[in-house]
């Protein structure tokens, strides 16, 4: 028997309207390209969104067209994201970061009809222009005022396109499982692979990230979203910040610390998320000039782990409370969330970081589970470590046009390439990529353990491990470091702290430094530039 209750599909553009109605003076900042400050709210946002839907609809585009866009966070992506998947079409973000090859492979994979670009990204374009025949136009996001000059002759403006219709518009209804938008993995080996999300997916996740267990995202936050617009949809913010009436402020371009700290302290933000690379410079600033953060409350950390040592600074020197958070593409992007439970209340705050540093529990909606190499599930015990696999209603169940085959297990299970261990409690704790594991003298060694230790060694910015091969214990750690500026740091300082927290077996043979490290587009280490820069690499234990 079925219940008898409405069967309303779960779509975008529900979020927008609700937001557009019940939120309408809510307001959305952003650092603008063009460089001011520009300030809108929801109520103009779902116009203008509305209008875009119109004005898309004129140029042919049609339920199902993939649209690109190549653009900061903004008030103007806002409106694309809900304008383009409103109207059932398909918002396909591209990180501008990867390799022009990589960007011409993605747009051309996806078939993107038009894309949106940012006046950033003009020259980009320009220069891809030969390997992106099937685009019908670029749209370009600013005022006729500011049009670039272009040898491009399909360049559209966005002010233009939006202001010639009048938004009486009203958003179409269609099936939820309706694709919404496309999100291309990064891929440090091989061609990105596109996973595509449903309005269904990305309304139930936008639950999980206003969830109080979840993000916590709610009316009386003021949301910085650093964490891109064109990585995993800004981990689902923008969408969650609509679902709940949340002010957001977006940094455009302006990724550095000074400009983020003046934003925080503007726009009262409570609540941020990003990488570690960018809370590292954010740091570093608030450090340099003695600077407190007078609003801020919580900060999310995901897209690689969280160091011990940024964790502390945040809760202990300055008051903020650390949402460490662990996902993927493929996973919406939220899959877990370090938030600490009413037992925990009466710990030393010692004990709750220990907890904080895990990458934390699932929010009801994502399952998770650790197997051994036999495939059999492990113990939640917290010591157990084995292959991380997900499912759940916002994971993916396959890639885009099928690349990479069949993804799932006969059971629905999605393994992420992730190493970890789960606790009683369900507190996962990523060890490693499957492939960053060190496998030495039949025992796994944590590439990211030894890193987090590292990090804590006074005058180490940054730092990445990896596996070199040894005659006797088949793979040995290197630690290869960035140091501060000017600082004497040493190999043997940063040996003689690893002692203090590693087993003799787990410390590094050998620490190397450099001047940088290489990233992946979206700030993550790029094991696979090290692997291969340090190759003929031989230990002195060798
Ligand atoms: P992406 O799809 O680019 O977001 O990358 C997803 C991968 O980033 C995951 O499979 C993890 O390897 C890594 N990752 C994300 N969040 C964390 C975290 N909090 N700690 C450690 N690794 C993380």
């Amino acid at each position: 028997m079925l219940g008898l209750i409405q069967d309303r599909p779960l779509l975008i553009s529900s979020l927008i309207e609700y937001s557009g109605l019940n939120h309408g003076d809510v307001e959305i900042v952003s650092r603008s390209v063009e460089g001011p400050i520009h300030r809108t709210n929801y109520r103009n946002v779902n116009l203008r969104a509305k209008k875009l839907a119109q004005a898309l609809g004129k140029l042919g585009v049609e339920l199902g067209d993939r649209i690109g866009t190549i653009a900061w966070n903004g008030y103007r992506h806002m409106e694309i994201y809900f304008g383009v998947s409103g109207m059932g079409a398909v918002c396909h973000t591209i990180n501008p970061r990867l390799f022009p090859e990589q960007i011409a492979y993605i747009v051309n994979h996806a078939e993107d009809k038009y894309i949106f670009v940012d006046l950033t990204f003009v020259p980009l374009i320009e220069a891809l222009k030969d390997h992106l025949k099937n685009v019908k136009g670029f749209i370009v996001m600013t005022d006729e005022a500011h049009m670039p000059e272009s040898a491009l002759d399909n360049l559209l403006c966005y002010e233009t396109l939006v202001e010639a219709e009048d938004g009486d518009y009203a958003w179409p209804q269609f099936d939820e499982m309706t694709a919404c938008s496309l999100c291309y993995t990064s891929g440090t080996t091989g061609n990105p692979k596109g996973v595509l999300y449903a309005n269904r997916s990305t309304v139930l996740h936008s639950f999980c990230v206003c969830a109080n267990d979840g993000l916590g995202v709610s009316n009386r936050d003021s949301i910085l979203a650093v964490v891109p617009m064109f990585h995993a949809n800004a981990w689902g913010l923008p969408y969650a910040a609509a679902m709940c009436g949340a002010k957001m402020v977006m940094p455009g371009a302006a990724m550095d610390g000074p400009s983020l700290y003046e934003l925080m302290e503007a726009e009262g933000v409570t609540l941020s998320a990003g990488v570690p690379t960018i809370w590292m410079m954010l740091l570093g600033h608030v450090k340099e000039n003695n600077l407190k953060f007078s609003t801020m409350k919580r900060t999310v950390i995901g897209g690689s782990a969280a160091p011990r040592s940024m964790i502390e600074t945040f809760v202990d020197g300055h008051g903020v409370e650390v949402i460490h958070a662990w996902g993927m593409t493929e996973t919406s992007p939220l899959g877990t969330t370090g938030n600490l439970l009413k037992k925990h209340e009466n710990l030393s705050e010692k004990e709750r970081t220990d907890i904080r540093v895990k990458q934390g529990r699932t929010v009801f909606g994502v399952e998770l589970k650790i197997t051994g190499d036999d495939g059999e599930e492990l113990p939640r015990d917290g010591v157990a470590f084995g292959d991380l696999k997900v499912r759940g209603p916002w994971i993916t169940s396959g890639y885009f046009k099928g690349e990479g085959g069949q993804v799932l297990d006969d059971d629905g299970w999605f393994t992420t390439g992730d190493v970890g261990t789960i606790d009683p409690d369900g507190y996962m704790q990523i060890t490693d990529r499957s492939k960053d594991v060190i496998k030495s003298g039949g025992e796994w060694i944590s590439s990211i353990d030894v890193e987090n230790e590292a990090l804590g060694c006074p005058g180490i910015v940054e730092a990445a491990v990896i596996a070199i091969p040894h005659p006797k214990w088949d793979e040995r750690p290197l630690v290869i470091a960035v140091k501060e500026k000017d600082h004497a740091v040493t190999r043997e300082d940063v040996l003689h702290h690893l002692e203090n927290s590693l087993a003799k077996w787990q410390l590094p043979d050998d620490v190397v430094f450099v001047d940088e490290l290489p990233h992946t587009a979206t700030g993550k280490l790029l094991k696979t530039k090290l692997r291969e820069d340090f190759k003929d690499y031989k230990l002195p234990t060798a």
